[in-house]
């Protein structure tokens, strides 16, 4: 544990936010609180620095045993990788200062909704966050939007999102590791079964929105058989996705701690392997994720899907509100990539 021999910090900007909110509800063991925000859109780091972040959320009740946006949590001190699905965090939504913030974007900027928490999660059904902001978006014009989520509750807003498109460009990126059903269920608890996904990609489809699917995270021995693949690329394409991608697993050490004692359960004869390739490194490397891209091309090809435009897996870390309430952050040089962003959180968590 990272912090067990230190004494508790002090809290500070995001971490004390938390802390003094409110509870709006609570139901089954999901708390849900409600958090203040002083920004909405965010930035992405290094490479990712032009493109425009929005999370409606913090924390994310579908419990993907791969997640690794769970160290968000721990820049407001909840420490258990856990916590992240079980206390969620719906931002304060204020329409006017969400549009403000919108109109100081310029005419082809990159807008990512979605990066750190799946922005139709159970909670959109009840605070519709997301919904509010799409309304905004809807005012504005000659943005270049991407969505990314794992619900079929995207489909909801499919008629909002033909608005949208009137003056900006929109996609849907929505996630599909297999179509396996129980694998889904054992890997992703609570997110809607595969077959509801893929009519959601139908839904959105039919309303000519754009959808790309996506099979991140291809794990070893689990889900990256080229069969179980091109099984999801080929029901993606049937149902009117017009792209395919799908990138290797990494894991950052808050997902490691989540995902080991779940092989453990799950998976038993891939611990010693996974504990190997995992151990040094949060990220494979060598001849798997050659490999993996390769099969992928393959199977695009076949099934003639087009490569996702925007930028790839990894998504950008969760920066937004952190950069203005931590400046350190902000200045430190060379944060490029998921890792280094997370170590530099905890030390400023750590003044
Ligand atoms: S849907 Fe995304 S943010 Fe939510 S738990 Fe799964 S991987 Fe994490």
């Amino acid at each position: 544990m990272l912090f067990d021999d230190n004494p508790p910090p002090k809290l500070i900007g995001i971490a004390r936010l938390a802390a003094s909110s409110g509870v709006l509800e609570a139901k089954r063991k999901v708390e849900y609180l409600e958090l203040e925000t002083r920004r909405f859109i965010g930035r992405g780091s290094g490479r990712m620095r032009s493109i425009y972040t929005v999370n409606p959320y913090r924390g994310c009740e579908f419990g993907c045993k791969y997640c690794y946006a769970r160290y968000a949590h721990e820049f407001m001190e909840l420490r258990d990788p856990e916590l992240f699905e079980r206390k969620i965090y719906a931002k304060q939504f204020r329409s006017a200062a969400f549009r403000d913030e919108l109109r100081r974007l310029k005419s082809g900027d990159t807008v990512w909704i979605g990066t750190a928490t799946d922005p139709y999660q159970p909670a959109e059904r009840r605070f519709n966050v997301t919904r509010g902001m799409l309304e905004a978006f809807a005012e504005q014009g000659g943005l270049d939007i991407g969505i990314t989520t794992k619900s079929d509750l995207v489909a909801r807003d499919a008629v909002l999102m033909t608005r949208v498109a009137r003056r900006s460009r929109i996609r849907v990126h929505l996630t599909i590791t297999t179509l396996d059903e129980r694998l889904a269920r054992l890997l992703e608890p609570l997110v809607p079964r595969p077959a509801l996904r893929l009519a959601a990609v139908a839904k959105l489809a039919e309303a000519g929105i754009p959808v790309s699917v996506l099979a991140h995270p291809v794990m070893p021995l689990i889900n990256d058989s080229e069969a179980s693949l091109d099984r999801v690329c080929q029901a993606a394409a049937r149902h009117g996705a017009t792209s395919f991608s799908a990138a290797p697993l990494f894991l950052m050490p808050c997902a490691y701690k989540v995902f080991l004692p779940f092989l453990e359960r799950s998976f038993p004869h891939l611990v010693r392997r996974y504990r190997e390739r995992f151990e040094k490194s949060p990220y494979l490397k060598g001849h798997y994720p050659e490999m993996i891209a390769e099969r992928v091309e393959k199977i695009r090809t076949r099934h003639k899907m087009e490569r996702r435009r925007e930028p790839e897996w990894p998504a950008p870390p969760f920066q937004e509100d952190q950069l203005e309430l931590f400046p350190q952050l902000a200045k430190a040089p060379g944060s490029s990539s998921l890792d280094e962003d997370a170590t530099l959180h905890r030390k400023v968590i750590r003044l």
